[in-house]
């Protein structure tokens, strides 16, 4: 089996580690390669060679570097659909959904070469007698990426161009799960004519990831993934003074008011409860309803739910493929189980479905859940996965309070025709990332990927926007007088 390669001195090499983690096919429920936990020497070693790149590089003018991100993007929209088909084929989600990956992974490449303009400084004359002072932003050196499974190439892009077209280097660990469209990339970044060790790419699983925390030269870390080891990698990295952003799980609630124009959004809505198998940390996890429309939304939900075509993601007209691993299927069916012991009533039970065709493959098929009350599990822990749980409430600050008690914040959306009960809804809603009459509120390359409470440890968030600017240099104030 291939072992997969990490890329360090502008070339692949075979890691030399311990080969311990599979990749699948979860379509096929197959082995396709298998990847090898990066040694603390190979992590020390890419680090010293990106930490002696950094000056050099940050001293190529900023146009130059920025020509060669858009050197990468013309490279990246060339291979797109290359690289979809590697993440589906790693990942499982359809080859749209996965060329949507790619999509936004370029678009903050694009949206980087903004960085010419926004890390302009400002500068005071005569701020006293003959003196005058200016603010300069800098970069920091190396920067580690460590990223989750579901979006094998995007998120790594929310980081990766940035830290790069202002002046520092990178180190990239993807997830052991999904590490072959990085592995990809690396060929385009190659092509694209990054000088050697500006960007590299080390694969592994925690012990990766231990060993980033305690290079001592890397001065900051780009986590995106679960709430417990977001939460760990920003307290450890923190305390060993490196700056840290981290992404993390959620819990994402969907209020449908009955002014809400059903017809015209119930595939919207469908699409963020099962769009990626659930696999998705803007996925919607609990839909909210009142008295009046429980009835209607529930029927229209559940039909449409039952209308998703499941199967491999290469294949035509495939609404929703596999989970990433047999053992992820189990935990949520374990989360199906517990919805049904706690008293929930299940509509649409997934565990039933079969697949003839890749009868190995890790499916599930859409499960929604009824009469869902707020203790449940199913209604506060983040299962990732394809199943609906439907909460009615008495009223929408009812319906305000619950969302808001839930320890995550990452996404919530409001379907409605009322322009007041979407302001209010803005206004108080504690979520980073909010949707009017859009399910999946997925803010494009040029805004931060927002999130709160539980969903998010640091301040300066993922993507676009200022946040990039400042997480990726630091401010130097110069005073002078001549
Ligand atoms: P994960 O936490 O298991 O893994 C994320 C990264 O951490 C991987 O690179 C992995 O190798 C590493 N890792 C895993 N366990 C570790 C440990 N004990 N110590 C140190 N490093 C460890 O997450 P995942 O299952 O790959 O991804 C799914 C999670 O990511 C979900 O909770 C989802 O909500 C979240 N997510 C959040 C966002 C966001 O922007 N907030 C985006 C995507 C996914």
């Amino acid at each position: 089996m291939r072992i997969v390669k990490n890329f360090v001195n502008g070339a692949y090499e075979e890691p030399t580690g311990e080969v311990k983690y599979p990749v699948y096919n979860p379509a096929f429920g197959e082995k396709i390669a298998m990847v090898a936990e990066a040694k603390r020497d190979e992590v020390d070693r890419a680090v010293d060679l990106a930490f002696d790149a950094q000056k050099k590089w940050s001293e190529i003018p900023i146009p130059d570097r920025v020509k060669i991100l858009f050197k990468l993007e013309t490279l990246m929209w060339d291979s797109i659909e290359e690289i979809a088909e590697i993440t589906t084929i790693e990942h499982g989600k359809t080859f749209e959904e996965a060329r949507g990956d790619a999509i936004r992974a370029i678009q903050n490449v694009e949206s980087a070469a903004a960085a010419t303009y926004h890390i302009m400084g400002s500068s005071n004359k005569d701020i006293a007698s003959g003196v005058d002072e200016e603010l300069i932003r800098e970069p920091l050196g190396v920067f580690a990426i460590i990223s989750p499974f579901n979006f094998p190439l995007m998120i790594p892009f929310w980081f990766l161009p940035y830290a790069v077209a202002l002046g520092n280097t990178v180190v990239v660990k993807p997830s052991e799960k999904t590490p072959l469209s990085m592995e990809k990339s690396m060929e385009l970044i190659k092509k694209a004519g990054f000088p050697d060790n500006v960007i590299q790419l080390l694969n592994g699983g925690k012990e990766a990831v231990e060993y980033i925390l305690e290079n001592k030269k890397i001065a900051g870390i780009s986590f995106v993934g679960s709430t417990p080891v977001a939460e760990y990698v920003y307290k450890k990295g923190t305390s060993l003074k490196k700056r840290v952003q981290a992404g993390a799980s959620a819990k994402n609630f969907i209020l449908v008011m009955p002014d809400a124009d059903l017809e015209k959004n119930i595939k919207n809505i469908i699409g963020s409860f099962f769009g990626n198998a659930g696999e998705r940390c803007l996925a919607g996890a609990v839909l909210v309803t009142f008295e009046e429309n429980h009835d209607s939304v529930v029927k229209k939900f559940v039909d449409a739910a039952r209308e998703l075509r499941i199967g491999y993601g290469m294949e035509k007209d495939v609404d929703m493929g596999p989970l990433i691993r047999e053992e992820h299927r189990s935990k949520v069916k374990e989360y199906i189980e517990s919805g049904i012991n706690e008293g929930a009533k299940i509509l649409l039970d997934g565990r039933k479905y079969r697949n003839e065709r890749y009868p190995n493959g890790f499916f599930l098929g859409p499960t929604v859940f009824d009469y869902v009350t707020e203790d449940m599990r199913i209604a506060r822990e983040e299962i990732f996965g394809p199943v609906a749980s439907v909460i009615k409430v008495d009223n929408f600050d009812h319906a305000i309070e619950m969302i808001n008690r839930s320890r995550y914040g990452n996404a919530s959306s409001i379907y409605t025709s009322s322009g007041y009960y979407a302001r209010e809804y803005v206004k108080r809603i504690k979520a980073g990332n909010v949707g009017v009459n859009i399910g999946v509120a997925a803010p494009i390359a040029f805004y931060p990927f927002a999130g709160m409470k539980d969903s998010f440890f640091g301040d300066l968030h993922p993507q676009g926007g200022l946040d990039h600017i400042l997480f990726f240099t630091d401010s130097k104030v110069v005073i002078s007088r001549w």
